[in-house]
C-alpha cells in the first residue's frame, strides 16, 4: 500500500536560498531538454531536409545529419552493448557534460537532476497516452523537485535532504510502523516549503475493488453549482463557494499589488500576500472535498458520477460579427460569471478525490453520460423538457414531484448500476412507492395527486455537517 504524507518544512534562510537556486536551474534544464525532445519529435513527424539554416541552432540539416533517435538528439543514443537508449537514458547520459560546461549545476544533487528528467519523461508519456502536449514551464508553474527512494533520512522531527542538509519540519502526524520512505518531493508554496513523502508497506496489499455481487448499496450523484452534490437518497451538499467568499479580499489585494512600484520589495510582498489568498481558497476547497469523498464512501459501495465535459462548459462563446464586419456582443460577458462559478466548484478535483478514496477502500466509481438524466422521470421513465422547472421536477405524464437535482441523481445512479450489471434496487433512495400509470388514468385524481404532492415541496438545501456517523454508520436526517 502506498500513501503520501505532507509536512511543512522549517528551512533556514540559506537553505531557502539554495532551494530557490535549484528550482531556477532545474526549470531551465527542464525547458532545455523539452525543447530538445520537441525538436526531435517534430523532425521525425515532418522531416525538414535539405540545406537550410536553423536560426536557433545554426545547424544545417540533411538526411545524413538527422538524429538517430526520434526521441532526443542530446547524449549518446547507444548503450555499451550496442542497444538503443530511450529518451530519458539519452538525456541522462548528457548530464556529466552539462556539469562540465556549466559547473554551477554541480551543486544540485545528481539524483534530483535525474528525477527532473523523469518528470519530463512522464509529461511525454502522458502526451502519448492522449493527454495534452508537454508545456514549457514558467516560473509560476515550476515549484518542485524530488529525490528518488533511499536518498533521504528521517530522524524525529528532522529530515536530511542530500546536498541541502538537515532541516526541521512540523511533524503533524507519525509515519505508521512498517512503512518505508519512497520518493519525496519538496514543493514551494505561497506560505513556505512543504515536503510530500511517499511511504509504502509491501506487506499490506492495496485493496481490490469489491466483487459486484457483494455490492450492498449504490449511490447516484448529480453535480451542480448551488448544490455541489445532490444524492439519490435525497441529501444535498451545498457548495460553500470558497472563491466567491474571498473574492473581495482578493480584489483588494490584487489592486494593492498592482499599484506598487514594479519589481520593488513592496510589490513582492504584496504579491505574496495575494498568493496566500489563492492558497487559502485551495486549502479550504480541498479539505471540504476530502470530507465529501469520505462521506460518500461511507454511504455506499458503488458511486455513480456524471461524466461532464467541463472544458466544453467553460468554453468561450464564438465571436459574433454584423454585416459590416464589426464585432457585436455575443453574451460572453454574461457567461464569464457563470464560468467563474463553474471553476469555483472544481468538479474535476472532487471526482479525483472520490476516486482516490474509493480506491483506498475498495469501492467502485463509475461514470455515466448525463444525457437526459435531468429531464427523465425516475418514476415512469417519461422524458420531457417540460418536466423540469428550475429546482422542481414535475412529471407531465405521471405527476411525480421531486427535487430536480435529487431526481437526476436517481437517474444517474440507476443508469450506472445498470451498466455495471447490479440490480437498481440497491440504489439508495429508490424505495419510494412506485405509482403505475394505470392508477392515474382519471384526470381528476391526476390533478389531485399533483396538488397534494405540491404541498410537500422539496425544501431548500441545508448545509450538511459532514461528520455525522456513529459506529461506521452514516446518520441521515
Ligand atoms: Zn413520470
Amino acid at each position: 500500500m502506498i500513501l503520501a504524507y505532507k509536512y511543512k518544512l522549517k528551512p533556514s534562510q540559506s537553505q531557502q536560498n539554495l532551494m530557490n537556486d535549484w528550482i531556477a536551474m532545474l526549470r531551465s534544464h527542464y525547458n532545455f531538454c523539452l525543447r530538445d525532445r520537441i525538436d526531435s519529435y517534430e523532425q521525425v513527424k515532418s522531416p525538414r531536409l535539405g540545406n537550410y539554416s536553423d536560426k536557433r541552432t545554426k545547424a544545417e540539416c540533411c538526411p545524413l545529419s538527422c538524429s538517430v533517435s526520434k526521441n532526443s538528439s542530446l547524449g549518446d543514443p547507444f548503450k555499451k552493448g550496442g542497444k538503443k537508449r530511450n529518451a530519458y537514458e539519452m538525456q541522462s547520459s548528457e548530464l556529466p557534460k552539462l556539469k562540465k560546461a556549466r559547473p554551477w549545476y554541480k551543486q544540485i544533487h545528481s539524483t534530483v537532476l535525474q528525477q527532473n528528467l523523469r518528470k519530463l519523461d512522464t509529461a511525454f508519456q502522458n502526451f502519448f497516452d492522449g493527454k495534452g502536449y508537454p508545456k514549457f514551464k514558467t516560473r509560476q508553474r515550476f515549484k518542485s523537485f524530488s529525490y528518488p527512494p533511499n536518498q533521504i533520512k528521517l530522524k524525529d522531527d528532522k529530515i536530511y535532504l542530500p546536498s541541502i542538509g538537515w532541516m526541521r519540519f512540523f511533524k503533524s502526524r507519525e509515519i505508521p510502523n512498517g512503512f518505508s520512505v519512497r520518493t519525496i518531493t519538496v514543493r514551494q508554496k505561497a506560505d513556505g516549503w512543504y515536503v510530500s513523502i511517499q511511504i509504502e508497506d509491501k506487506s499490506i496489499p492495496s485493496p481490490e475493488p469489491k466483487d459486484l455481487r457483494q455490492v450492498k448499496a449504490g449511490i447516484g450523484c448529480d453535480l451542480g453549482i448551488k448544490k455541489l452534490l445532490a444524492l439519490s437518497n435525497g441529501e444535498q451538499i451545498l457548495n460553500p463557494q470558497f472563491e466567491k467568499r474571498l473574492e473581495r479580499t482578493k480584489a483588494i489585494r490584487q489592486r494593492r499589488a498592482s499599484r506598487k512600484k514594479r519589481a520593488s520589495n513592496n510589490q513582492k510582498r504584496a504579491f505574496s500576500q495575494l498568493a496566500r489568498i489563492d492558497q487559502k481558497i485551495v486549502n479550504q476547497r480541498d479539505d471540504y472535498q476530502w470530507k465529501i469523498a469520505h462521506r460518500l464512501i461511507r454511504l455506499a459501495d458503488v458511486i455513480v458520477l456524471e461524466d461532464l465535459n467541463i472544458q466544453g462548459m467553460i468554453r468561450k462563446c464564438r465571436a459574433k460579427q454584423n454585416e459590416l464586419g464589426k464585432f457585436v456582443k455575443n453574451g460572453q460577458a454574461a457567461k464569464r460569471a457563470l464560468n467563474r462559478l463553474i471553476r469555483d466548484c472544481s468538479w474535476g478535483n472532487l471526482k479525483l478525490k472520490i476516486q482516490s478514496v474509493a480506491a483506498k477502500f475498495g469501492c467502485i466509481v463509475s461514470k455515466v453520460n448525463p444525457k437526459f438524466t435531468s429531464q427523465k422521470c425516475s418514476n415512469c421513465g417519461h422524458i420531457d423538457k417540460e418536466n423540469r422547472h428550475k429546482e422542481r421536477f414535475l412529471c407531465t405524464n405521471c405527476g411525480f414531484l421531486a427535487d430536480a437535482d435529487n431526481q437526476a441523481a436517481i437517474n444517474i445512479g440507476t443508469l450506472g448500476l445498470e451498466i455495471l450489471g447490479v440490480s437498481p434496487s440497491k440504489l439508495l433512495g429508490v424505495s419510494q412507492k412506485v405509482t403505475t400509470k394505470s392508477e392515474l388514468t382519471d384526470s381528476a385524481s391526476n390533478s389531485q395527486e399533483k396538488s397534494t404532492l405540491l404541498e410537500v415541496e422539496p425544501s431548500n438545501p441545508l448545509q450538511l455537517s459532514l461528520f455525522e456517523w456513529r459506529n461506521g454508520q452514516a446518520i441521515v436526517h
